[in-house]
């Protein structure tokens, strides 16, 4: 069983980041869903509930965005799943990555904070952010690119107070699979295409943290393109556990990265919270194309 030391409800996240200094061990909680299932004794354990960080706020003059929306670390899975201005940024990609996430109280209580520190290897969040080009803010690390703070070695030190995404508009998807609807994911894949951006494409659950796959591909690839990104997202680094075997992961991560371009390269979609099926078929038909 997890217990508590000592814990601190701070005011303000320059506070929690000093506690964080003093104590090697202090540790901020998110919705201690994954803490919960250690053992031993956090020394110092930082609440940040009153530290304003659980709304989603649009973002006028984003340093390096401009539009922006900024994603408060706690900001709950079912928040981020809900927010129709996060719809509107992502093509719905957000909702569509952590559906598949134990369930709806399980997405009540853990945050976006919790999911991005954590920089869990089957993380649906992770990899999705990291496909979108988000950043993390941290006090004291600073701002962060997801793929820089993905790429951090060791314990993260730090407080993340946000996540910034851009307002797009983008075309993107998410695709997974699970072994069972509700388990971690033994491959994930996500594309996002944005105008004048290109593509970022992201393969998560190898089942290391998520990495961008570093290939060209025009807006509506080309067979043979899509080949190359199958070829690319296979060279990174895959292994094995007990969900999967590496070779499995390996064919499938590119099997879902392909499919993922494809699905973005459709039309934007306008209800971002309906399923990917239906998307696809409505995709299909405003294409002209058989169901
Ligand atoms: C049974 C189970 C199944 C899961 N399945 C999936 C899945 O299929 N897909 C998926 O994407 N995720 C999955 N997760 C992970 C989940 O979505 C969350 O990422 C996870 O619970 C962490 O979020 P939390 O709010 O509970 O964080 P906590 O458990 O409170 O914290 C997790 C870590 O993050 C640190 N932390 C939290 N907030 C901050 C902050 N603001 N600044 C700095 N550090 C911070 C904590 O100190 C701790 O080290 C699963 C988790 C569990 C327990």
């Amino acid at each position: 069983m997890l217990s508590m030391g000592k814990y601190v409800r701070v005011g303000s996240v320059e506070e929690a980041y000093e506690l964080v200094r003093q104590n090697r061990r202090a540790c901020v909680l998110g919705g201690g869903a994954w803490l919960r299932l250690g053992t031993g004794t956090i020394p110092v354990a930082i609440d940040l509930a009153d530290c304003a960080l659980d709304t989603v706020e649009p973002i006028d003059d984003d340093p390096v965005f401009g539009r922006a929306l900024g994603i408060g670390a706690y900001v709950t899975l079912r928040q981020l799943e809900r927010s129709a201005e996060l719809a509107a940024a992502t093509d719905g990609l957000l909702a569509r990555a952590v559906r598949d996430i134990v369930g709806v109280q399980f997405r009540n209580v853990a945050t976006v904070g919790g999911s991005v520190a954590g920089r869990f290897g089957f993380s649906d969040v992770c990899c999705a952010l990291l496909a979108l080009g988000a950043h993390a803010e941290l006090v004291g690390a600073g701002r962060l690119p997801m793929e820089d703070l993905l790429a951090r070695q060791g314990r993260l030190r730090d407080v993340l107070t946000r996540v910034i995404v851009p307002a797009g508009p983008v075309r993107a998807s998410y695709q997974a699979v699970r072994n069972q609807s509700t388990d971690f994911p033994v491959a994930s894949a996500c594309a996002v295409y944005a105008q004048g951006g290109g593509w970022r494409v992201a393969v998560g659950a190898r089942p290391g943290r998520a990495r961008l796959v570093a290939t060209p591909l025009s807006a509506e690839p080309a067979p043979a393109e899509l080949e190359a990104l199958a070829d690319a997202a296979r060279t990174l680094p895959f292994s094995g556990n007990m969900w999967a075997s590496e070779r499995y992961r390996r064919h499938v991560a590119g099997v879902l990265a392909c499919r993922a371009v494809e699905d973005a390269a459709g039309p934007v979609r306008t209800d971002a919270l309906e399923s990917s099926a239906e998307a696809r078929a409505a995709a299909r038909a405003e294409r002209g194309e058989a169901q």
